[in-house]
C-alpha cells in the first residue's frame, strides 16, 4: 500500500532521509518511533504531499505519488496528480485543526462534499456513523471550542475517516493531550484497528498503544531503519543499542 524506494529528502545541506526503502502492506498498521529529528515527521509529510522528495519514489497502491510517466519518462509529479494521490490519505494531526466556526457535523461532511463531490445527505448519513464510531454521537450540533481537546481530536479522526481514506497517517496525535483524554483517542484508535482493514502509518510516544495496535515497528536513528519488528519482540528483546537507549528514555 505504501512503498517508499531510496527516498531522499534534505533541507539544505542536511541529509534527513538518505535513500530509505521501506514498504507497508494493505492492511498493516505500522508506527515509526525514533529520537526527536530522527525523520518520522517528514515521511508523514512526503505522504500527505507537504513535502517534496530529493530523490527516489513514493508508491501508494498502485499510484506512483511523486512522479508521472511521460513520453516515456518518469517526471516530477504536477499538482494535478498530488491531489489526486492524497484524496486516498488521510491524516490526523497533533493539533486537531478543526475548522473552529462549523459545528462538529460540518467539519466532517465539508470536505466529502466539496472535493469528492457527494450529496450532502449521503455525506451526513455517514457523518453520522462515524460520529457513533468515535464515541461523539450527542456532540453533533457543537462547535469545536465546545469540546474537551480528546474530543476535538476523535471528531478529527472522523474527518478524516469520512473522506474513505486507504490509508491513514497519524502523527503524536495525543502529545496535546492529557493522558485520560489521550486514553480516550488511544481506545477509539485501538477499537478502530480491531474493526478495518485500513492501513495505518503513525508516529507516537504512546509506546503502550504501539504494542496494542501495531503489527510493525519501525526504529528510526538520524533517517535510518535501525529496528523493524513485530511490537512484542521489539520491545522485548531489542537489538539494537539505539533501541535499547530510547526505549529506556521513554518507557
Ligand atoms: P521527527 O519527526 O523524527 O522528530 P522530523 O522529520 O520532524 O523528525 O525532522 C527531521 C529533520 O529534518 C530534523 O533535523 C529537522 O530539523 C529537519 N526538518 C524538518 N522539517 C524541516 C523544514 N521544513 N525545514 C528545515 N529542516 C527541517
Amino acid at each position: 500500500m505504501i512503498r517508499f524506494d531510496r527516498v531522499v529528502k534534505r533541507f539544505g545541506d542536511n541529509v534527513v532521509l538518505d535513500e530509505l526503502d521501506f514498504a507497508v502492506r494493505p492492511g498493516e498498521r505500522v508506527t515509526l518511533i525514533g529520537p526527536s529529528g530522527s525523520g518520522k515527521t517528514t515521511i508523514l509529510r512526503l505522504l500527505m504531499t507537504l513535502e517534496r522528495v530529493d530523490g527516489g519514489t513514493i508508491h501508494v497502491g498502485e499510484d506512483c505519488l511523486t512522479h508521472v510517466r511521460r513520453g516515456g519518462r518518469l517526471v516530477p509529479a504536477d499538482e494535478k496528480h498530488l491531489r489526486k494521490v492524497r484524496r486516498r490519505i488521510g491524516m490526523v494531526f497533533q493539533q486537531f485543526n478543526l475548522f473552529p466556526n462549523m459545528r462538529v457535523l460540518r467539519n466532517i461532511t465539508e470536505a466529502p462534499v466539496h472535493v469528492l463531490g457527494r450529496s450532502t445527505e449521503d455525506a451526513e448519513r455517514r457523518a453520522r456513523e462515524l460520529l457513533d464510531v468515535v464515541g461523539l454521537a450527542d456532540k453533533i450540533d457543537a462547535y469545536p471550542t465546545q469540546l474537551s481537546g480528546g474530543q476535538q481530536q476523535r471528531v478529527a479522526i472522523a474527518r478524516a475517516l469520512a473522506m474513505s481514506p486507504d490509508v491513514l497517517l497519524l502523527d503524536e496525535i495525543t502529545s496535546a493531550l492529557d493522558p485520560e483524554l489521550a486514553a480516550e483517542v488511544l481506545d477509539v484508535l485501538r477499537d478502530l484497528a480491531r474493526t478495518s482493514d485500513i492501513t495505518m502509518l503513525c508516529v507516537t510516544h504512546a509506546m503502550k498503544f504501539a504494542r496494542d495496535v501495531s503489527h510493525r515497528v519501525l526504529m528510526f536513528d538520524a533517517g535510518k531503519i535501525v529496528e523493524d519488528k513485530p511490537p512484542a519482540e521489539l520491545f522485548e528483546n531489542p537489538e539494537q543499542e539505539r533501541t535499547r537507549a530510547f526505549l529506556r528514555s521513554v518507557l
